[in-house]
């Protein structure tokens, strides 16, 4: 009797330290930390004034503001580049594109977190979006305001960005930017206010979820097609295709139109009122230029929410123009410049803007 009751407490015993070391001994997992500069690596002359150099500081001395990472992860960095990102260029989407495939492809990499510049970072994470063939967490990350300020965003935002790319529930999400305790998609990404920590913002679609309490809460999924689902592939790509945005205003004519066909783009965005309509004039010139001249036209709006559907008062299929959906403008380059790697059909790149 006394030796099963003795039985009892031993595999009691065993079976709460299993639990416990099943719930707390998790193995740590490796995540990259790969830094393009931005506010986030900025410096400021004071802590409390406007003036500061974006990408000032490396990746390391950022990440020495964030030691609590190294309790969630085993944390590896790369400096990739360190410039503001209103200077982000096709060169390093394409560098950053190849090493974060790379990376993921490795059986230890759970994932990568990409510290950025807030200005460009909606085009970076949808580029990565398309172009990254991993179901493994891809995490943008920036800062509103400098390293050096007081209430420096930027090691809250990493901390969060690292928790979030640690945890299962993040696969296959697509790329997502987490700030200001937000976690938000690459397919619906704006930022939506020039100073505020809390610019980022999917205006079409809300949130993916919000960082709490150190972990991801998700309350919903992208529905768009996206990193492994892409059909995209830049891995032997060297250089993109040129595509560049034209804006239609009061009095718009096709000036900037004829100056695209002049230096040779091989696609058109625009940037236009309401549901993406267009000046007759400017319309006229975009019409010759994909009658004459076989350039890609996708129409898009300077609205911030909503479609630019098609067939409204816009007639795309006599044009044989594309619209955009709830891609805006910025996001639709990137597209519009991925498509152009497969096709010159406006058709084809209708479906395109369609599933992405
Ligand atoms: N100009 C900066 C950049 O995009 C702004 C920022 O990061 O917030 O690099």
């Amino acid at each position: 009797m006394k030796s099963n009751v003795l039985k009892s407490v031993v595999l009691g015993l065993i079976c709460i330290l299993s639990l416990s070391l099943s719930t707390y001994a998790q193995p740590k997992k490796t995540i990259y930390i790969l830094a393009t500069g931005g506010t986030i690596a900025g410096q400021g002359d004071t802590e409390v004034t406007a003036g500061y150099k974006s990408g000032a500081i490396t990746v390391d001395e950022l990440l020495k503001a964030v030691p609590e990472i190294k309790d969630i992860a085993y944390i590896k960095a790369e400096q990739v580049a360190n410039i503001g990102s209103q200077d982000m260029n096709d060169e390093v989407w394409l560098k950053l594109s190849k090493r974060v495939n790379e990376l993921l492809s490795q059986g230890d990499v759970a994932g990568v977190v990409i510290t950025h510049g807030t200005d460009t970072q909606e085009e970076t994470a949808y580029f990565l979006n398309l172009t990254v063939k991993s179901e493994k967490p891809t995490i943008l990350v920036g800062a509103m305001r400098p390293s050096t300020a007081i209430g420096a965003d930027g090691p809250r935002n990493i901390y969060n960005a690292v928790v979030t790319a640690v945890a299962p529930e993040s696969i296959g999400r697509g790329v997502m930017v987490v700030m200001d305790d937000k976690i938000l998609s690459a397919d619906d990404l704006a930022k939506t206010n020039t100073l505020s920590v809390g610019t980022f913002q999917n205006p079409n679609y809300g949130p993916l979820g919000i960082v709490y309490n150190g972990k991801p809460i998700y309350t919903r999924q992208s529905l768009k097609r996206h990193t492994a689902n892409s059909e995209f592939d830049v891995s032997y790509i060297k250089e993109l295709p040129r595509v560049e945005i034209i804006l239609s205003h009061s009095n718009a004519t096709g000036l900037f139109v004829e100056a695209a066909v002049k230096a040779h783009v091989k696609g058109i965005v625009t940037a236009g009122v309401g549901n993406g309509n267009l000046t007759t004039a400017l319309q006229d010139a975009l019409e010759k230029a994909v009658k004459n001249h076989g350039i890609a036209v996708v129409r898009s709006s300077r609205i911030m929410t909503g479609p630019t559907a098609q067939w409204d008062e816009v007639d795309d299929d006599k044009l044989n123009f594309s619209a955009s959906w709830f891609i805006n403008p910025y996001r639709a380059r990137v597209l519009l410049m991925l498509a152009l790697t497969k096709t010159k059909d406006y058709k084809e790149i209708q479906r395109m803007f369609s599933e992405y």
